[in-house]
């Protein structure tokens, strides 16, 4: 039968249009950002249907996310009039092996009801075998097993096929906990993630009955996103594509991104090993980003060794440069671009206004989310989180958040419940009912029926000892906060550690651990922000009261790993330090995997640009309430300069930038404050890494707009005997304060947010009002 002339092919260049028509055979798709691998893919997929060269459900099409997958589904619709509706088989990995896996379950000695384990059941599970081991849990953490089975996993190795290089895990006993773990689920009819690849992959290997009914059924395959499968995945792939060899994978191994969580990219780079007399396709004319974006993620991903190489290049207009900007610290940035996000939403510049839909932040790790959510909700700029909660919604924030609800107030019971046995204090759900019990009988809040139950004895035991500690720690928290002895930010530290809870996470090694802990230590630099912690719970408790709906013309945030794939006509890039990115782990891993594997997410993360692509990097963060000085990422370093436009940091940063501030730090010892020493030290360096010193002298210093608060601010830099109590001023590690005395030349200022501080005057800017 003819092929009906269909308008899909027509809008694809000669490359792209291999790639759909070559229906037969192996086919990899191997090229950079943004050169329509996705799209050529999808049209492959509405070819297959258009010319009936398969069922919608004999196709078998694999995405990295579900919305990936439900964007590929509309699409394929929308070019063959709906021939998409039975495409049974379109999804990710995890979705399509569900649905195989419920069929064979009992191959494997599951029910086809089975259960699919979330993290928190998993680990429960994992505690108890490490317990009926008789295992120190301190030294060997259920979690840190957890890790290593996913990691067994997703290499495809069932116990038995755990090779014995891998016998010393887990002080010895890892294979034999995980052959444990594996029973155990079976009779609990569940599975974990990982076992969905897993079994499959067994039940392919040892039933080629049933493996040879899904490779005659799937005439066609098609993976997107073939850089990041990892062995699992790659096996099961490769043992249905031995049917009819029908394979078509797309990917870019400049784009791996998921090493850690063990994708391997010579999978990729392998597969005319595998598929004997496949047909490479290369793509290099990209469609998505303008000439100045291209140039700067070519110049980045240039300096990674391992790398095939591909060039890109676009018949699009050179666009506007990447601007790059520094700031004073994590405030402003946020402050800053929400700011460049209004503007640009209204049309400035002479360009067209840009809907919030298009814009996007794209994060390293999820706790830089918290300082725009914040100031996002503060100007009223509706945003959507997209790949997890939003900030005060995650877990860890939720359970720290219940505490100083109790710091505050002994009768919100509800935080007590979710704290009583977070971490983990012995205390089961019957010690919980005992507690309860207590108080409804004697018409009391929980925390004081605790204390009835510690000291009437009807709670015994290990419960009891850790119970009454908690009790007592409530109190003392209390008192502390009433007696304003310390700061609420100290307080709140004191809280997280006293009871355990930032212990808890710092014992716990799986991957999100660090993620999490994170979010703890943004969750006290959040309190900078408040005088007390009543007045952060209240903001909290309105944050969350405001409905969540996800329609609408929103700002996008999310991390640059979620953001794989997708594109938006302008992207922030925000915290480009080295520590925030490159991560701290990448940097202190020896050899290069770890960084080349940051860059690349760095690379992932330009391209999503369309138009404009903003980088941004701070001087100074608060970890944990204290102020850090931070150097500009070295992948700043690696911005090629013709592509770039530095901006000028608005008015205030002008002293940090500028003669001011260049010299306060020439003369770093002599305020007197030697802790001042080494953090004026590193500034300096700041500024005088290669990259930085590079960029800045060909500022074009071109005007930007400017946060309301910086608007009218001019350094000054004026004799000591200037200044009059009262005064408003700047310190370059301060920030803002006023004069409250002048002694000789040294001045006491209330500093905003360092408190009261005794300062040699001349390193004090005066900041007009
Ligand atoms: P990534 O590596 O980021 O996943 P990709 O290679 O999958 O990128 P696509 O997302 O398919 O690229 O395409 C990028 C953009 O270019 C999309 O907006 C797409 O519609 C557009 N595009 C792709 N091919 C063409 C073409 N031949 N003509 C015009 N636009 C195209
Ligand atoms: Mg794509």
């Amino acid at each position: 039968m003819a092929a009906p002339v269909v308008d899909y092919l027509e809008g694809l260049n000669p490359a792209q249009r291999e790639a759909v028509g070559r229906l037969d055979g192996p086919v990899l798709m191997l090229a950079g950002a943004g050169t329509g691998k996705t799209k050529a893919l999808t049209c492959r997929i509405a070819h297959l249907l258009a010319t009936q060269r398969a069922r919608p459900d004999e196709i078998l099409a694999v995405t990295f996310t579900n919305k990936a997958a439900r964007e590929m589904k509309t699409r394929i619709g929308a070019l063959t009039n709906g021939l998409s509706e039975g495409m049974r088989w379109l999804g990710t990995f995890h979705a399509i092996c569900v649905k195989q896996l419920r069929r064979h379950a009992e191959l494997v000695g599951l029910k086809s009801s089975f259960t699919i384990l979330d993290t928190d059941d998993q680990l429960r599970l994992l505690k108890q075998l490490v317990r009926a081991a008789e295992i120190d849990e301190k030294r060997w953490p259920p979690r840190m097993l957890a890790g290593i089975i996913d990691g067994w996993k997703n290499k495809a190795w069932t116990p038995a096929q755990v090779p014995v290089a891998e016998s010393s895990a887990f002080d010895g006993k890892g294979v034999d906990l995980y052959a444990a773990y594996q029973r155990r689920l079976i009779e609990l009819n569940a599975c974990d993630f990982g076992d969905l690849l897993l079994h499959m992959v067994t039940i392919f290997q040892t039933h080629e009955d049933v493996l040879a009914n899904y490779q005659r059924w799937f005439k066609y395959i098609l993976v997107d996103e073939y850089q990041d499968t990892n062995v699992a995945q790659y096996l099961w792939l490769r043992l249905l594509a031995q049917g009819h060899k029908n394979i078509c994978c797309v990917g870019d191994d400049d784009q791996s991104i998921y090493g850690w969580r063990g994708a391997e990219v010579g999978n990729i780079l392998r597969f005319e090993k595998d598929f004997p007399g496949a047909h490479v396709v290369r793509l290099e004319q990209n469609y998505r980003s303008t000439g100045h974006i291209l140039g700067v993620a070519a110049g980045v991903i240039d300096a990674n060794k391992n790398r095939l190489g591909k060039t890109l290049f676009t018949e699009g207009e050179d666009g506007e440069q990447v601007r790059l900007i520094g700031h004073w610290d994590g405030n402003d940035e946020a402050r800053w671009i929400g700011e460049e996000i209004e503007a640009m939403q209204r049309g400035t510049r002479g360009l067209d206004a840009i809907p919030l839909n298009d814009m996007a932040i794209l994060v390293r790790a999820s706790h830089q989310m918290r300082a725009f959510e914040d100031r996002f909700l503060t100007i009223g700029l509706p945003y959507r989180v997209i790949g997890g909660p939003r900030f005060y919604e995650r877990l860890e924030i939720r359970d720290a958040m219940a505490y100083f609800r109790l710091a505050v107030s002994q009768d919100d019971d509800l935080a007590f419940e979710r704290i009583v046995n977070t971490p983990k204090r012995g205390l089961g759900d019957k010690a919980v009912q005992t507690i309860q019990t207590t108080a409804r009988a004697n018409g009391v809040n929980l925390v004081e029926g605790a204390r009835m139950c510690v000291e009437t004895g009807l709670i015994k035991g290990k419960g009891a000892t850790a119970l009454r500690e908690l009790v007592q720690g409530l109190d003392r928290w209390n008192q502390q906060l009433r007696d304003e002895s310390d700061t609420h930010i100290e307080l709140a530290e004191m809280i997280l550690d006293e009871s355990g809870y930032t212990g808890h996470w710092q014992n716990t090694k799986t991957p999100e651990a660090p993620g999490r802990l994170e979010n703890l230590k943004e969750l006290v630099n959040a309190l900078e922000n408040f005088e007390n912690l009543q007045g952060f719970l209240e903001h909290v408790s309105l944050i969350m009261d405001n409905a969540k709906d996800e329609i609408g013309d929103m700002v996008t945030i999310m991390t640059l790993h979620g953001a794989k794939g997708l594109e938006f006509p302008a992207v922030f890039l925000p915290g480009w330090e080295d520590g925030i990115f490159p991560s701290q782990r990448s940097m202190d891993e020896s050899g290069l995997k770890g960084l080349e594997e940051e860059r690349r997410l760095a690379y992932v993360g330009i391209t999503r640009a369309e138009r404009h692509c903003l980088i941004s990097f701070v001087t100074n963060r608060q970890v944990f309430g204290r102020w850090q000085n931070q150097m500009p990422s070295r992948f700043i370093d690696e911005l090629p300069e013709e592509h770039v436009e530095v901006l000028t940091p608005p008015g205030l940063y002008g002293g940090n930038f500028g003669a001011a501030g260049m010299a306060a730090q020439a003369n770093p010892a002599s305020d007197g404050m030697a802790s001042d020493l080494h953090d004026r030290v590193a500034s300096a360096d700041v500024y005088n890494s290669p990259g930085w010193r590079r960029l800045q002298s060909r500022s074009q210093q071109r005007p930007v707009s400017q946060p309301s608060e910086a608007r009218n601010i001019t350094i000054d830099m004026t004799a000591s005997s200037s200044f009059t109590v009262g005064d408003r001023v700047f310190h370059q590690k301060f920030g803002y304060g006023e004069v409250m005395e002048i002694e000789g030349d040294k001045l006491v200022i209330e500093f905003d947010k360092a408190g009261e501080k005794k300062v040699v005057a001349k390193f004090i800017v005066g900041a007009a009002q």
